[in-house]
């Protein structure tokens, strides 16, 4: 028997002891290399997600104002005119206390960070394995089905 002969046969009892072993019970997922977790896909295993309520920014317009910073207020008052005392309104611009005159609010959803705890593995980054439901192993049905 010469070299080359010898390890053919290696490998085919090593394919069969490998085909047996399969055969026998539980094998090892491949999906997530036995290990029964997977990557989460929603967060690329990072955990965090950017926010989608403000795009990352953690900031969100101010809704009082508009984003301008101060906003309008309606204030209806006598004023003397034309030697009249008329009752009008004489709007005017205060500064806005909901965003400090920034014309941004922090995100209330990301708190500003603007990026937050992926939903899917809830900030693990990873999700067990659907192949093997997590156990690492699949077991293989033994019995054949029969009607
Ligand atoms: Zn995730
Ligand atoms: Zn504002
Ligand atoms: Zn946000
Ligand atoms: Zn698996």
């Amino acid at each position: 028997m010469n070299r080359r002969h010898h390890i053919a046969i290696c490998l085919l009892t090593c394919l069969c002891l490998i085909w047996a072993a399969c055969g026998m019970g539980a094998k090892e997922c491949t999906d997530c290399k036995g290990t029964g977790k997977q990557i989460c896909a929603l967060c690329d295993g990072h955990g965090t997600i950017t926010c989608e309520w403000c795009d990352g920014a953690g900031k969100k317009k101010c809704m009082t104002c508009g984003g301008k910073g101060k906003k309008e207020i309606d204030d209806y008052k006598y004023v003397q005119e034309h030697g009249q005392l008329v009752y009008k309104n004489v709007s005017h611009l205060v500064p806005c206390d909901q965003c400090k005159k920034t014309g941004s609010v922090s995100c209330p959803e990301c708190k500003g960070k603007g990026r937050k705890a992926c939903a899917k593995c809830f900030g693990t980054g990873t999700v067990g394995c659907g192949t093997c439901l997590g156990k690492g192993k699949i077991i293989r049905e033994w019995k054949l089905k029969t009607r």
